[in-house]
């Protein structure tokens, strides 16, 4: 019976150690599936090589990552906790020039939403977009006179500018200055789009006199009532980055926007708790070349990466790592239907300029 029952025991714990073995292989595969928004959302610094968006803008990652500084004569960086102020350095330059040319229109000064994680890739809330570095919330509240302290960046609300019910913009909060960013927003070559509540393209439909040809670019979305999203396109020596569809040529003020006042758009969503893409992508779901983008050396701080008025930081104390190889698959594709940015075919795009100087 002793002789039975440890013979059993030695049995019962060969064969534990069978499916620990078994778990063990088990456990490669489910960490090669590790969320790819977790390991991009542990990233709290840019990967140090030539900037370089990879992939879709709600499928990839970008390398070569610089930050907005935190604050600047004419901006400030909202939620910096989040850590989500980086971007191409051709985005944030640009967002730069914005905040500029917008305070000389009358607009007192940006405050600035989420950008990107330092390498891009998909977040751990919020955004579909903003993983290759060149797309950027920014606020419909202007920036107040006095400077915001850190803890009211965390915590102040910006203004909701749309009726939940109407969907129509609130005429009480709607002012030409408004009118006059988006306008600036739009004249640059290199933006491709800005997306705002469908309640604003219809206010801007139903205001704007005179040339009309730049809300071609100004796109209706759900959200972006409090802020407007700004996309720029794909940037030179990005050969991986994947552009989007050119916008219809016409003022977008017809039928499409129609749509957004028939019930269709805001039916409840019948399975609100249905996980998001991005909260279902790999590492296998996004291009190769991420992979490389997330193991590449960071520089030795955020600072060292920090925008500097056209001559970005890029920082070095570390090796530089090559660049990622030329793009040539675009991963493993997710469902269309599970991504709110369905990718569009390659067309040819207006080029941009060329990006600014960098050290
Ligand atoms: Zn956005």
């Amino acid at each position: 019976m002793k002789t039975a029952m440890r013979f059993g025991g030695t049995s019962l714990r060969a064969a534990a150690l069978g499916v620990l073995a078994l778990a063990g292989l088990a456990m490669q595969p489910a960490a090669a599936e590790e969320r790819a928004k977790d390991l991009f959302g542990a990233r709290k610094l840019p990967a140090v090589t030539a900037a370089q968006s990879i992939g879709f803008y709600s499928k990839g990652c970008f390398a070569g990552g610089v930050a907005i500084p935190m604050d600047g004569p004419t901006w400030e960086v909202m939620r910096p906790s989040r850590n989500r102020r980086w971007g191409h350095p051709a985005l944030i330059a640009l967002i730069e020039r914005l905040s500029r040319d917008a305070t000389a229109d009358g607009w007192p000064g940006l405050l600035i939403g989420d950008i990107s994680q330092p390498r891009g890739g998909p977040m751990t809330s919020g955004h579909a977009s903003h993983q290759i570095g060149l797309d950027a919330d920014i606020w419909l509240t202007p920036m107040p006179s006095r400077p915001l302290s850190m803890a009211q960046r965390e915590s102040i609300s910006a203004t909701l500018m749309v009726d939940e019910k109407t969907h129509l913009v609130k005429d009480a909060l709607w002012t030409p200055a408004h009118t006059r960013l988006l306008r600036r927003a739009a004249s640059y070559p290199q933006v491709e789009r800005i997306l705002v509540n469908p309640g604003i393209k219809k206010k801007l439909c139903d205001t704007v006199r005179g040339d009309r040809t730049w809300l071609r670019k100004v796109r209706p979305f759900w959200g972006h009532d409090y802020h407007f999203h700004m996309r720029i396109g794909c940037q030179p020596g990005s050969p991986g980055c994947k552009a989007q569809e050119t916008t219809p040529a016409d003022d977008g003020c017809g039928k499409p926007l129609a749509w957004w006042f028939t019930q269709e758009p805001w039916r409840p969503n019948k399975n609100p708790d249905a996980p998001k893409a991005r909260d279902l992508m790999t590492m296998a779901n996004l291009p190769r070349e991420c992979r490389a983008v997330l193991d590449a050396p960071g520089p030795v701080s955020a600072e060292a990466a920090t925008y500097r008025g056209g001559s970005a930081a890029v920082a070095a104390s570390e090796p530089e790592a090559a660049p990622p190889p030329p793009i040539t698959t675009g991963g493993n594709a997710l469902p269309a239907s599970m991504n709110a940015f369905t990718s569009t075919p390659e067309i040819g795009v207006p080029l941009p300029r060329p990006r600014p100087p960098m050290n």
